[in-house]
């Protein structure tokens, strides 16, 4: 086997995994089980990561096959690289800056022309295995007529599910359609959103709108916190409101609590009588630190329930905190505030999604909830680069919502189809 091994060279071969760990240690594993079998090996990372393997030269030692080599991902050096948080911005820069340098160096590989020491001693390149989800990689390597495999670190049941979507693509299932799917699924769809702007938009009546608010509350209104938003500066109030269902745990409330005075910001907060849960809220008068009292008493309101659509539309309104149920989102989306989203239940979740996401009117807090994360992303939405691009989005939004709600839009011609349909019954 040895005299064999002698006479026969090598294979010599790239692996190039997705820069992240739950990629580079499978991949390394691979490495070694090749090198392990002979075949030379020209481990790839990034520079960032090859710098974070300090253990590269005892492995060289144990396998003589195996060598690394880094090349620039074409990030700024104090980039987070966080794979959850940036990823978009770590794949497009792997795709413009790296691919260009990965073709130079197969060149320099495959043409042995790579004169450092040792790699000089190694066979021409002759296949690459990438990373399936780098597929600028396997562009490259294609283009340079070298044979390249796609390794998947995932399992076969979500490998599949993403070989699935050319073919929803095509199908026109994805991306959602949200309305024209849903119509292939039901003979008649009438779409009607958001009713609360089609009331006002059809009935032309300055009180109508607080006035069917009101009588749709289950709660008593307090209607001091308009003449508390009065006296605020214009667009420097967060208003924090998470529907009429969803309890918080005391540790929660005082998180909001603490999170809400520490961003300095003037804030309106519902906070219904029986918000906690029962068998906490007999400890919340004892609970409450002195500071969390006097800072609200400065530039706080507490309020059982607002009458949250005039709330919103107040020329005082800067963000609104919210749990992401639809009509504070349809009403948020209406009144043109940028929106930080804490969903909990239900079709919160998804809502948030899209919020931020796709529609990019707000930002998604999924269920974080401690204090300096949330007075951060507090901040993040009252003042800065990101708040800019979502209030123009959110503006943009308010935009649409009207339209379809004036006489030429597509919720009020809906009405009218729904309206003659029942009359037609
Ligand atoms: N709401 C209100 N005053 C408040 C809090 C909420 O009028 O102080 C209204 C809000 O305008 C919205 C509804 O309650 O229309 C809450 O519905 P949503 O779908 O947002 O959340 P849910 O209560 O179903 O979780």
């Amino acid at each position: 086997m040895e005299m064999q091994m002698e006479l026969q060279p090598q294979p010599h071969v790239l692996l190039l995994p997705f820069p992240a760990q739950g990629h580079i240690k499978p991949m390394l594993a691979l490495a070694q089980l090749l090198c392990h079998s002979g075949i030379h090996v020209t481990f790839l990372n990034t520079e960032h990561n090859h710098r974070q393997l300090t253990q590269r030269q005892a492995l060289s030692g144990r396998f003589p096959t195996l060598h690394f080599h880094s090349i620039s991902d074409g990030l700024p050096s104090d980039h987070p690289r966080s794979v959850y948080s940036n990823y978009m911005d770590i794949i497009t820069s792997l795709r413009s800056k790296m691919a260009p340098l990965l073709h130079q160096l197969l060149v320099s590989l495959m043409s042995k022309n790579d004169v450092d020491d040792p790699v000089a001693q190694l066979p021409p390149l002759g296949c690459v295995i990438t990373d399936g989800i780098m597929s600028f990689a396997i562009d490259v390597a294609e283009e340079l007529r070298i044979p390249v495999i796609a390794l998947r670190f995932i399992s076969a049941a979500s490998f599949l599910c993403n070989l699935c979507i050319p073919k929803l693509i095509e199908e026109a299932q994805l991306p959602f359609g949200v309305l024209s799917h849903i119509g292939s699924l039901f003979s008649k769809v009438y779409t009607i959103g958001p009713l609360h702007a089609l009331l006002k938009s059809h009935i032309v009546d300055n009180n109508l709108s607080s006035s069917s608010a009101a009588a749709a509350s289950l709660r008593q209104e307090d209607r001091r916190c308009m003449m508390w938003l009065d006296s605020q500066s214009v667009g420097s109030v967060i208003f924090v409101s998470f529907g009429s269902l969803l309890k918080l745990t005391r540790v929660q409330l005082l998180e909001f609590w603490h999170s809400l005075v520490n961003s300095g910001f003037p804030f309106l907060w519902v906070i219904w009588s029986d918000v906690l849960w029962s068998d906490e809220a007999e400890h919340l008068s004892y609970v409450i630190p002195g500071e969390l009292e006097t800072a609200t008493k400065e530039r706080g309101f507490i309020v059982d329930w607002a009458p949250q659509e005039e709330v919103l539309a107040h020329e005082a309104m800067g963000g609104f905190l919210t749990h992401s149920g639809w009509n504070s989102t349809l009403e948020a989306m209406w009144a043109g505030v940028p929106m930080r989203c804490w969903p909990q239940i239900g079709d919160q979740q998804v809502n948030s999604r899209w919020v931020g996401e796709v529609w990019k009117i707000g930002i998604d807090m999924k269920d974080t909830c401690d204090r300096s994360t949330i007075e951060k992303m507090i901040k993040a939405l009252m003042k800065g680069e990101e708040r800019d691009v979502i209030s123009r989005s959110v503006d943009r939004f308010a935009k649409l919502a009207r339209t379809s709600v004036s006489e030429s839009g597509s919720s009020y011609h809906n009405l009218e189809k729904l309206i003659e349909d029942l009359r037609n019954l």
